[in-house]
């Protein structure tokens, strides 16, 4: 058997062994409550302490700035949730776009039934917002602005700064929110740069743990906490903090950042070459998002296939030793098509035909030949078992 070939670095990533070492001290030494006076306390706190001012060093910001939280869902939840409560008096519309991930869409809907008004910006067919559009969409009350920075699943980089410039322009009250889980490992994400106030980041698709992400939030912004109890993270974010992923955070975002550009090199010239194979072999191929390359995300490929279901091409795909996915991975397994092609206006039809391959460190060339070689013959077995086709 042929080794497997992971390209689903998009849902998650492997741990990086430099970041699994700079964990592990935390589980075996310094595994104290950091909330603690006596020395096993100290230092686990002095652990955290530190991966705050690591975190705050990379992205130019102050270490009260950052809350440590369980990932980009919860990021996402007290960004939104924590920033309405707080500014209800200000405002109570949101403005979003319907590409969003779940985290930010799904609460959204909740925000919404308890009486809020949300606009969401219509996207164009390469899954593009308008800035102007945007702004011509604000409103006295608009309480926040909340707008992906790369979408996960055809991977369109949006123009953030441009965006949070053009809020700040009409409206300086009106908080700007990006996700930047998907951006975290190829766009420079200081918060300066952007020019928002608030950004979710997870480890977990940075080659880092799952189970920790953080959110910033630029000095002065209130944020109501979501999660009560004691007194961690100054009150914003209680329960007793992940030490050892705090950590192991703050090492892979250093690396991350520290190796972006090779890394970027990396992906980009394996997705590109992949690209090419497969537009050479396969026919009624689409390439879904930017046609330009250099506005997508570089480890992107997310394709649709006339006459095929994407979950057959995905389960041929496993027994052939690749991990894909059509692109979201809360809705493996639904039968909708995904809500972002749909809003880029791809058919019906084809939306259920997605792929995404996204490509990550461990990836070579032989993954490239070996996949250039085996989905050509997926799609044609079953363009030839399907009576649509
Ligand atoms: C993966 C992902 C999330 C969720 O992050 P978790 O850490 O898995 O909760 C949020 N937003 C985007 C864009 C993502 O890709």
């Amino acid at each position: 058997m042929p080794d497997r070939i992971y390209l689903d670095h998009a849902a998650t990533t492997p741990v990086d062994p430099r970041v699994l070492a700079a964990m592990i001290p935390y589980y075996q030494n310094a595994w104290g409550n950091p909330s603690g006076i006596y020395m096993e306390a100290q230092r686990a706190r002095r652990g955290l302490d530190e991966a705050r001012e690591q975190v705050a060093g990379l992205l130019e910001c102050l270490p009260a700035e950052i809350i440590f939280t369980s990932g980009g869902t919860e990021s996402d939840n007290l960004a939104l949730r924590g920033a309405l409560a707080s500014r209800s008096e200000l405002g109570r519309h949101v403005i979003s776009t319907p590409i969003e991930h779940h985290a930010v869409l799904h609460t959204l809907e909740a925000i919404k039934r308890a009486g809020c008004d949300v606009t969401l910006i219509p996207v164009d067919s390469e899954g593009f917002v308008e800035p102007a559009a945007v702004q011509a969409a604000l409103r006295e009350d608009t309480a926040l602005v909340t707008i992906m920075a790369a979408n996960n699943e055809v991977g369109t980089l949006q123009p953030i700064a441009e965006i949070a410039r053009a809020v700040k322009e009409r409206n300086p009250h009106t908080l700007v929110h990006t996700d930047a889980v998907q951006a975290a490992g190829v766009l420079d994400i200081r918060p300066d740069i952007l020019g928002v106030d608030l950004i979710s980041l997870t480890a977990h698709k940075i080659y880092g743990p799952k189970g920790i992400g953080l959110l910033y939030v630029r000095r002065r912004t209130e944020l109501e906490p979501q999660i009560l109890g004691g007194s961690q993270e100054r009150e914003r974010r209680a329960g007793t903090e992940n030490v050892a992923g705090a950590v192991a955070f703050a090492t892979a975002l250093e690396l991350a950042i520290r190796e972006r550009e090779q890394h970027s090199d990396h992906v980009r010239r394996l997705r590109d070459n992949l690209w090419l194979d497969l537009r050479e072999r396969i026919d009624g191929l689409h390439l879904n998002g930017p046609v330009d390359f250099d506005r997508r995300l570089p480890n992107n490929l997310s394709l649709c296939f006339s006459g095929v279901e994407g979950e057959s091409i995905l389960l041929q795909l496993d027994m052939a030793g690749i991990a894909a996915s059509s692109g979201s991975a809360c809705s493996t397994g639904s039968t909708e098509p995904s809500h972002v092609l749909t809003a880029m206006g791809v058919d019906s039809d084809l939306a259920h035909a997605a792929v995404r391959l996204s490509f990550g460190a461990e990836n070579d060339d032989s993954h490239v030949d070996r996949v250039a070689a085996e989905l050509p013959q997926v799609i044609d077995r079953l363009r030839s078992l399907s009576p649509v086709a």
